[in-house]
């Protein structure tokens, strides 16, 4: 079974869609340090975070994510190098996804704040609850009592299986970020003052 989801940015310059496809994605919460720097590097830390320092991302394979208009809108960073890539618009500072820095690997984070939703309800029904939180330990003030302190082992054999499924399935490609293996844009990679 699958769904569509539309996807568009704040300003609504980027638009695009998401294909929600059973089996194939992960709905979970990141709570890192470096999530929270690449909000900080936006300077929209209040459009993109929760109060706990928290991004949603909706995990899935990159073919099921199109970017239809505002294609000139698309900036990347890296906040390391080797590190993985941070998309975002540039219209409106808004994290896009985040993906490995190859193409060939068939994972990409889509931040769900993207997604419009009529209400809660409808997010729900299309992606499901949440079904982790990570990096807990890097909350902002008091940890939510739902997340895990670090990146839960338990988890890996979930995302191993997922990802060899995708290598399988050739499922890296087409990605919204790349042709082929170069990026769509240049990627970024920020000098450590500036992540501070
Ligand atoms: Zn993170
Ligand atoms: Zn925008």
């Amino acid at each position: 079974m699958s769904n569509i989801v539309e996807l568009e940015c704040l300003c609504g310059e980027v638009k695009g869609n998401l294909r929600v496809v059973s089996g194939s994605f992960f709905h979970v919460h990141c709570l890192c340090c470096d999530c929270q720097r690449f909000a900080s590097h936006l300077e929209n830390k209040e459009n993109i975070l929760d109060k706990h320092g928290g991004t949603e991302l909706f995990q899935t394979y990159p073919e099921f994510m199109k970017i239809t208009e505002g294609l000139g809108k698309i900036g990347g960073v890296q906040l390391k190098e080797k590190g993985i890539y941070r998309w975002h618009t540039t219209c409106c500072n808004m994290p896009l996804a985040n993906t490995m820095c190859s193409a060939k690997i068939p994972f990409i984070g889509v931040s769900v704040k993207l997604m419009k939703f009529n209400n809660g309800q409808e997010k729900v029904e299309a992606l499901g609850p949440v079904i982790m939180k990570a990096f807990g330990k890097h909350s902002i003030g008091e940890m939510p009592k739902d997340a895990h302190s670090k990146f839960p082992a338990s988890f890996m054999p979930k995302i191993m299986g997922f990802m060899l499924k995708g290598i399988f399935r050739k499922k890296n490609s087409p990605s919204p970020f790349f042709n082929g293996k170069k990026t769509v844009t240049k990627v970024i990679v920020l000098s450590k003052d500036e992540v501070t």
